[in-house]
């Protein structure tokens, strides 16, 4: 069997269409949606998605604002960063983009954040808000996951999802969203992470299986059931001489092996990494549509 492709890339351009019309009519109403993006030193995959999301921005006709901060910036100064785009009015979401260098706590900036303006999904009110099933925003990784499996047709009522990882970003929101009640969810959930026992046992009992553990091409076709669905989150940079700058992405899962066993499976590039960008955009332009509710 060889399976189905679930392609992150046109699913995400079904979901910037149904943005252009919010974004227009909040510009109808005089409010055109703002994004912030912090960006602190000069990690340069974080410099990759910085510009990303920056240019995704300008593309939808968002107003988009990217501060870049030098690395020795000190957490106060970050602190009061945050505290002026708590106050901007013409930014309506905002993320600081980790990881962040060491000396400063990402706890302390991320709840720092106004949790109206969380465009990340990371303050701790937003997290608990989602737990309880009543999200103002989602985590961007997961709800695009989320958006692949709903928009492809893939069933999730009643199905045991087995998540791989319980980072506070992908695997534990992921866990959650899939647990909840309602469309694209109310599935039997179980995580593994790195203490689990006989971890292939469990991943084998996957109807849909979402990896996210940063380790190139870890779930191989026997560590798959007949028919799942398998969702590779991970990205993971590997030599290849053959290739033109010698290193390609690669996801935690053997795409090769898997693709032979499973019904359905995200490649990567071009899978799940499109959708994040995407949730982002939403998530600010759902602030947006808030704060124009509340004016
Ligand atoms: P983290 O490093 O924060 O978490 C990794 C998780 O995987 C941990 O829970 C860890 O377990 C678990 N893990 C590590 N090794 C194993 C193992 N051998 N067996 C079982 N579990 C293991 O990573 P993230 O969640 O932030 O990211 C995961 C991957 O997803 C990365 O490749 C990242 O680049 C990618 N990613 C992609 C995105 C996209 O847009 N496509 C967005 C975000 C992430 P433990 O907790 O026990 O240590």
């Amino acid at each position: 069997m060889s399976a189905q492709l679930i392609l992150g890339k046109e699913i995400s351009e079904s979901i910037y269409s149904e943005l252009r019309d919010r974004i227009e009519s909040l510009k109808v109403g005089g409010v055109t949606p703002g994004l912030a993006v912090v960006l602190v030193g000069e990690d340069p995959a974080s410099q990759v998605y910085v510009r990303m999301k920056g240019k995704k921005c300008e593309e939808l006709g968002m107003h988009s604002v990217t501060i870049v901060m030098p690395e020795d910036t000190t957490e106060a100064e970050l602190l009061a960063k945050v505290n002026e785009l708590n106050n901007d009015e013409s930014i309506h979401g905002f993320l600081v983009q980790l990881p962040l260098p060491k000396h400063i706590n990402e706890d302390t900036i991320i709840n720092a954040i106004d949790p109206r303006k969380d465009a990340d999904c990371f303050h701790p009110a937003n997290v608990g808000k989602m737990l309880i099933g009543d999200p103002s925003f989602l985590p961007a990784t997961p709800a695009g996951v989320q958006q692949m499996l709903v928009r492809s047709g893939v069933e999730t009522s009643g199905k045991h999802v087995v998540v791989v990882g319980r980072s506070n970003i992908v695997g534990k929101p992921m866990a959650a969203m899939m647990l909840q009640k309602g469309k694209g969810a109310d599935s039997t959930v179980t995580i593994v992470h790195s203490r689990t026992k006989d971890l292939a046992s469990i991943t084998r009992q996957a109807d849909i299986l979402i990896v996210a553990i940063g380790k190139a091409g870890f779930i191989t076709g026997n560590m798959v059931k007949d028919g799942a669905v398998v969702i590779d989150v991970g990205t993971n940079r590997v030599d290849d001489p053959t290739a033109k700058n010698g290193s390609r992405l690669v996801g935690d899962v053997d795409f090769n092996e898997v693709k032979e066993v499973a019904s359905a499976i995200t490649p990567v590039p071009g899978g799940v990494g499109p959708m994040t960008i995407c949730m982002l955009m939403a998530n600010a332009v759902t602030a947006a549509e808030n704060a124009a509710l509340s004016r």
